[in-house]
């Protein structure tokens, strides 16, 4: 299944909706704590909810909240000019904010942050609450689904810092790995993100099962999970197929049980009929395969041979 593009106005307001937070969290280090996420939205539900992006009203709300951690715990205060972290008027108080010892599982983090991009958007309110079954066609909810999703990415991958990161990185299995543990998130939405934001050239993402072991219930005519294309492989690269794409997989791949399952050059056609060269790389985390293609070079042309 092809991912549903987030672009245009609606990418726009929600990638300022997501900045605002992480400037209201003093823009933190990776990973985001979700817990203060909660707890900054708890404190000005309205400024956080609203696409309004006026340098005032982020004052005002500065303000506001301020003054309901120092009405909660005056220390916080102190604290705050203590650490000399007053112009952020936002410290996390520890002791409200119940941090939950166990490691949350990774895959709970997205699920979360996904219904943290629903409150957040603005437009999505009137679906949340109503009969989504009636209120809501097929197309429509596949797009309500790709916004919280888009959301959920730039929040827990922190906008420009991840795009940054991942810049100064080659664009292999081992770099998405690497980031995946930094940020704290899973493999697969650490690709996602790489593919979606950090390259200019084509690349594209593809999670299937493993190409070789397939399971019973594999469908060979929608063999991969999600595949995705970064904005210019959806551009000069809009006719390949799925099927294309696994089957180019499925012929370097071994058929080894977790790992990395190999790497080879895939050729394929762009819009214009030209074939072009990726180089693409595969792993098996037992669960799914994830693969990553990314552009090489135009293919030469009919070589004479002398
Ligand atoms: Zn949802």
């Amino acid at each position: 299944m092809k991912s549903t593009e987030v672009a245009g106005r609606e990418a726009e307001d929600i990638k300022n909706l997501v900045s605002k937070i992480i400037r209201g969290l003093g823009s933190p280090e990776p990973p985001l704590n979700l817990e203060h996420v909660r707890e900054l939205l708890r404190l000005d539900r309205h400024y956080y909810r609203s696409t309004d992006t006026g340098l005032i009203n982020e004052f005002i709300s500065r303000m506001r909240i301020g003054t309901k951690q120092f009405l909660a715990r005056p220390t916080l205060l102190i604290d705050a000019i203590r650490k000399f972290e007053l112009s952020a008027l936002w410290i996390p108080d520890s002791r409200r904010i119940m941090v939950d010892k166990a490691v949350p599982k990774l895959k709970w983090r997205w699920n979360e942050t996904h219904e943290i991009g629903h409150s957040i958007i603005p437009w999505h309110a009137p679906f949340l609450h109503g009969d989504t079954q009636t209120t809501l066609n097929l197309k429509c909810h596949e797009i309500i689904e790709a916004e919280a999703n888009y959301a959920a990415g730039q929040l827990l991958f922190l906008q420009d810092r991840f795009i940054d990161d991942s810049r100064s990185l080659p664009a292999t299995i081992e770099s998405v790995k690497q980031l995946a543990a930094d940020y704290g998130n899973t493999i697969t939405s650490t690709l996602w993100r790489f593919i979606e934001e950090t390259s200019e050239k084509p690349m594209v993402a593809i999670v299937s099962q493993h190409p070789k072991r397939p399971k019973p219930d594999f469908d060979p005519l929608q063999p991969c999970k999600y595949f995705i294309p970064s904005p210019t492989f959806r551009h000069h690269f809009g006719k390949v197929t799925e099927l294309q794409l696994f089957a180019g997989i499925k012929d370097y791949c071994s058929y080894r049980s977790g790992g990395h399952l190999g790497n080879g050059e895939v050729r394929l056609a762009d819009d214009r009929g030209a074939f072009h060269i990726f180089e693409f790389e595969s792993f098996f985390n037992r669960y799914e395969a994830l693969t990553l293609g990314s552009y090489k070079s135009q293919c030469r042309t009919a070589v004479a041979v002398l």
